[in-house]
């Protein structure tokens, strides 16, 4: 007989709802900004929010081995999980927190970049490291949220370069480009970028890496990649008609023949209202959400599924049986923007499977 604890670990993984991340997607996507960019520039991957809900280490090991050479973070867990989970590649992070006497020997201790974009930090990185740190300025070009202004970065740029026990190695920004016009705001924040790396260069400041092109200027201007890129979003592009998104699916563990109606253990705790297109597969129909989606439940409408029966697989997103929902779909129904919307509104309570050489291996949600 069967002891107590596998019965009930079997059962505890037996909750069938599912996310399937397809690697092989990620890897194409940085292989095509690695193809775009060249190889003397070099692709530093932005795996902010998880990755944009994709999984941070499982995409950290992806774009690294498919041509990133480095990857940026907001959160300081963030490059504290990429260290520990073994990734030696170098990890800038973003300014995403406040800088202490703890914080600084973190970022000795695990060799992270910090941001640097006012003089209290610099002076904090100063004060507390016992040895010479990597740091990047981030400067504000014109999005006009974090960073030193671009009028006096030049300035401030080479008093970081001054100080004892900092290591100038990474000058960046962030541009913002908006969906109207957002060629020429593109073209004046570069203008003002490379306006601030033209008085550096006259100061006499070496700048090792210049970073200017993320996502949206790599896909309107590729040219103003200089030698530096840090994409996010376009590493989990569709590619070829795939989507890094393969797949949420769960089973139906309960029927209502009377009422017509199927339910599947996925609600809003686990971020299905976020992410469904409205309708789901089971059997290779198409059936329509019923009613309002609960905490934990969803009822869908199976009447015109024949022979249906308790355990059938639903796909919210994804193929079964030649019949097929995308990422894309879900997203026009939901109103977002991009499928990266979606994967962030995935929940950690969903099982996550990592799609690679076709195969599936699964990992607990790095979340
Ligand atoms: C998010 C972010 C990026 C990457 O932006 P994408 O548009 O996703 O490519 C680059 N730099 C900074 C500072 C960011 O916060």
């Amino acid at each position: 007989m069967n002891t107590g604890t596998a019965e009930w670990n079997s059962w505890d993984e037996g909750r069938p709802g599912r996310f399937d991340i397809d690697l092989d997607t990620v890897a194409r996507a940085t292989g095509r900004v690695r193809a775009l960019v060249g190889p003397g520039v070099a692709l530093y991957a932005t795996l902010k929010a998880n990755a944009y809900g994709f999984g941070l280490v499982p995409a950290a090991r992806t774009a690294l081995a498919a041509g990133a050479d480095a990857v940026a973070v907001v959160e300081p867990a963030a490059a504290l999980a990429l260290r520990r989970a073994g990734v030696r590649a170098p990890i800038l992070v973003y300014a995403g927190g406040l800088l202490d006497a703890a914080a600084v020997g973190a970022i000795e201790r695990h060799d992270l970049i910090p941001t640097v974009m006012n003089d209290s930090q610099r002076e904090c990185l100063a004060r507390h490291a016992s040895r010479p740190l990597l740091v990047a300025v981030k400067v504000d070009a014109g999005q006009d949220r974090l960073g030193v202004p671009a009028a006096v970065a030049a300035d401030f740029i080479a008093r970081v370069a001054a100080t004892p026990g900092l290591r100038l190695h990474i000058v960046n920004t962030h541009p913002a480009v908006p969906g109207e016009g957002g060629e020429a705001a593109l073209g004046e924040q570069y203008g003002r970028f490379v306006a601030v790396l033209d008085a550096c260069r006259a100061a006499g400041v070496d700048i090792p890496v210049k970073l200017f092109a993320s996502s949206k200027a790599l896909r309107l201007a590729p040219a103003m990649a200089l030698n530096a890129v840090d994409p996010g979003a376009q590493l989990f592009d569709t590619v070829d008609g795939r989507s890094p998104f393969r797949a949420l699916a769960s089973r139906l563990i309960h029927l209502r023949p009377d009422l017509g109606y199927g339910v599947v253990p996925l609600g809003t705790s686990d971020g299905l209202d976020r992410v469904h297109a409205g309708v789901a597969l089971v059997r290779g129909e198409r059936v329509p959400l019923m009613d309002r989606i609960n905490l934990e439940y969803a009822k869908l409408d199976v009447r015109a599924v024949p022979g249906v029966a308790v355990g059938d697989e639903v796909v919210f997103i994804g193929e079964q049986a030649g019949a097929r929902i995308t990422p894309e779909e879900a997203v026009l129904h939901q109103g977002r923007g991009h499928p990266s919307d979606l994967a962030m509104a995935v929940r950690s309570s969903i099982r996550r499977r990592y799609l690679e050489g076709g195969a599936a291996s699964q990992m607990v949600a790095a979340s």
